[in-house]
């Protein structure tokens, strides 16, 4: 499970960069599965899935394309796209593929967690099950 401290990250947007770099070998932050929104002057919002107890978004999917096994895993061909899961996420997570409207969820880039070894501030880190 993640866990996001907002008040500490300072906008530097390295995450979104490792990210995008570990899953697509570019620098691209809309290909990113963590994503900061600013709304200056408040504070930064890290989205990024949790991997919460909840597990909100398996349970409201339809399409029972997703399951989670540490993380929450997509079946890209049982997924239509419809966005329940994403609507259903205690934590307002959103993060789509631009390319297919389907969600894209945080695979712990294989249990490394990139971010949270690059973050410099540690507004992200990783907790306990
Ligand atoms: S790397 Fe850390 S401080 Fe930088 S934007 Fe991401 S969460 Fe915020
Ligand atoms: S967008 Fe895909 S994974 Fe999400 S609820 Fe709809 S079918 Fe299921």
């Amino acid at each position: 499970m993640l866990v996001i401290r907002d008040k500490l990250c300072t906008g530097c947007r390295l995450c979104e960069q490792i990210c995008s770099m570990e899953h697509h070998r570019e620098v691209n932050p809309h290909l990113a599965r963590i994503k900061i929104e600013s709304k200056w002057p408040a504070e930064e919002k890290i989205i990024v899935c949790r991997q919460c107890k909840t597990q909100n978004c398996v349970k409201a999917c339809p399409q029972k394309a997703l399951s989670f096994d540490g993380y929450v895993k997509l079946d890209e061909k049982a997924c239509d796209g419809c966005g329940q899961c994403l609507e259903a996420c205690p934590f307002g997570y959103n993060l789509r593929n631009k390319n297919t409207g389907k969600p894209v969820f945080c695979d712990t880039c294989s249990g490394n967690y990139s971010c949270v070894s690059w973050c410099p501030a540690k507004a992200i880190r990783k907790g306990g099950a």
